[in-house]
């Protein structure tokens, strides 16, 4: 008869203790160890896993004309190696994690009428604007888009004027004269000392609007023939937009922590790939399509992946209730760390439960980043790619993803935890 789960997680616990005075540099990000039946002692990978982005980069490059294969297909390493970049940048910037995500929870219900599509005007109506007075005390002038009703045009040119570029610098000090003219208008007399804004967008995630940044970015660089930055952005672009094809990146239950689920965003986008893609998903999907509006596009992605969250959800719920609870949780042994994972029944079980979800996913994911990335080169006038020269990564950039690894070595994630 088999042992129980507890005992198989009592044993490994003390396999794990073994191994990690041995090799203390291998467990930045330790395992946990529950211990009631709901939970799973996952050993969290970032999301998608590293497998599945890489293998969305790879794949999407192979289904590429010939005029943009010539120069990615021998770049198809460097795509493939730098999908999770953005995920190393986790560790290095708290400003990173939020463009992994989405949680629309947070504004209602589907389809989130509400909430505005284009990035200015979202992160105007979550934007809060402060004053300091002379006294030194700081009062808040107007709250979200309190404004923007009253001014429309005016505000927004100078939201777009004044916050944008300092949002990007990371620079949270506003002008104060600028906000003369609304302040004159509110019937506040005083000039302020200074000024400065909060914007409560990010907190909750900016993966739909930062798709479309990026997609203007990489458009223009084919539009520039810049090679290096060509590269770089697509393989980012390839991150992102991966993950907005995972549900749980659509929801503030993004790791299962409200329901009891813990640890079913691994489960679902980096076990169960790792276990079943390459070896029976079908990876044939297509050439990638022109897109005319990529910014509604990459909103009716999200809305998908947002669509789903409930049988995500309730397949696993009930599949820990009804698979035999002591073939659920398998030891898993990889670079000499130990670890448990659901078992590979248990992962077929749920596979199957959700009658194929991920890898339909995974499939409309390596569709999407392929038809970006083409769409960007029609948009920049199909410029003729073959007379490129080769990426020169700069002594700089080298520097910064040594960096980058140096930070996900040491394992803490700035913002966000490592499950979403
Ligand atoms: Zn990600």
């Amino acid at each position: 008869m088999s042992r129980s789960i507890f005992a198989r997680l009592a044993a490994l616990g003390l396999i794990f203790i073994g191994l990690c005075a041995l090799k203390p540099q291998r467990f930045s990000k330790p395992l946990r160890f529950e211990t009631t039946n709901h939970q799973s002692p996952i050993n969290q990978s970032p999301d998608w896993g590293f497998f599945a982005h890489k293998r969305i980069n790879r794949l999407a490059v192979l289904t590429l004309p010939p005029e943009m294969m010539v120069f990615f297909k021998p770049n198809i390493d460097y795509l493939t190696d730098h999908a999770v970049d953005p995920d190393m940048r986790r560790y290095a910037s708290k400003n990173e994690a939020p463009r992994h995500y989405i949680d629309l929870d947070n504004y209602g219900a589907p389809p989130y009428p509400d909430l505005p599509r284009q990035w200015v005007d979202a992160l105007m109506a979550h934007t809060d604007i402060w004053a300091v007075k002379a006294s030194g005390d700081t009062v808040l002038l107007w709250r979200g888009g309190g404004l923007q009703e009253v001014w429309q045009r005016d505000y927004k040119n100078w939201f777009s004027k004044h916050l944008m570029s300092r949002f990007y610098q990371d620079d949270e000090t506003l002008d104060a004269d600028s906000l003369q003219n609304f302040l004159e208008f509110m019937g506040r007399k005083e000039r302020p000392q200074a000024a400065f804004y909060r914007e409560h967008l990010s907190e909750h995630g900016v993966l739909p609007w930062n798709l479309q940044r990026m997609q203007r970015q990489l458009t223009e660089a084919f539009r520039q023939r810049d090679s290096r930055r060509i590269l770089k952005l697509a393989g980012d672009m390839g991150h992102y937009i991966g993950d907005a094809h995972v549900p749980l990146h659509t929801t503030s239950n993004y790791n299962g922590q409200k329901t009891e689920q813990h640890g079913i965003h691994g489960f679902w986008e980096s076990r169960i790939p790792e276990l079943f893609a390459d070896e029976s998903y079908d990876y044939f999907v297509g050439k990638p399509e022109y897109v005319e509006r990529t910014d509604e596009w990459f909103w009716q992605s999200v809305l998908e992946s947002n669509k789903l969250v409930d049988s995500v959800l309730t397949f696993e719920k009930r599949l820990r209730r009804t698979f035999p609870l002591d073939r659920q949780m398998c030891p898993d042994m990889r670079s000499g760390v130990m670890s448990v994972m659901p078992c590979r029944d248990f992962a077929a079980a749920y596979q199957d439960a959700m009658n194929g979800m991920v890898e339909r996913r995974m499939r409309a994911a390596i569709h999407a980043v392929s038809s970006a990335w083409y769409t960007a080169w029609i948009d920049a006038g199909e410029p003729d790619l073959s007379k490129m020269g080769a990426p020169v990564i700069s002594e700089e950039e080298r520097k910064e993803e040594q960096q980058l690894r140096k930070n996900f070595e040491q394992g803490k994630i700035l913002g966000r935890a490592e499950e979403h």
